[in-house]
């Protein structure tokens, strides 16, 4: 009797609709999503995603180097296409975020070579400067001396 191994926890080649909603959730929008923002969105369309099911398929899109996050000064979690390549300006008093117009970075991945990466596979990178805003800078004026 032949037996199938059935390997459930491998990552599957081919997208199902529910990446595929997600996906293109993703890059309709010009701002990142929290997970908890894509699953309101989901909840407006046809199809019944569960918030678990939305998490769990945000990984499977980063696994795929299909999508990005980055964690918010208060924790939570953003997602982006992975061809939008931006980084942020994030102030630690009053959380607001503002894009920077280049990539730090640079399409080279800072130049790192295949033996410093050690087997690595790079997908994404994150890069953000934590810092005050020039309002904030302004309200809270550093102390002198
Ligand atoms: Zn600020
Ligand atoms: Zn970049």
């Amino acid at each position: 009797m032949a037996h199938y191994a059935h390997p459930s926890d491998r990552a599957p080649q081919t997208f199902g609709p529910r990446q595929q909603a997600l996906l293109s959730l993703l890059c309709e929008a010009d701002v990142e999503l929290s997970g908890q923002e894509l699953h309101e969105r989901l909840r407006q369309g046809s199809q019944r995603h569960g918030l678990a099911t939305v998490y769990r398929n945000l990984r499977l899109l980063q696994r795929s180097g299909l999508v990005r996050c980055r964690k918010l000064p208060n924790g939570e979690s953003v997602y982006a296409p992975l061809e939008r390549d931006e980084h942020h300006l994030t102030c630690v008093s009053c959380g607001r975020s503002e894009p920077l117009p280049i990539c730090p970075v640079g399409t080279g991945g800072l130049g790192l070579t295949k033996v410093l990466l050690q087997g690595f596979k790079p997908l994404f990178h994150t890069f953000e400067l934590h810092g005050l805003c020039s309002s904030c800078q302004q309200s809270e004026p550093l102390a002198h001396g």
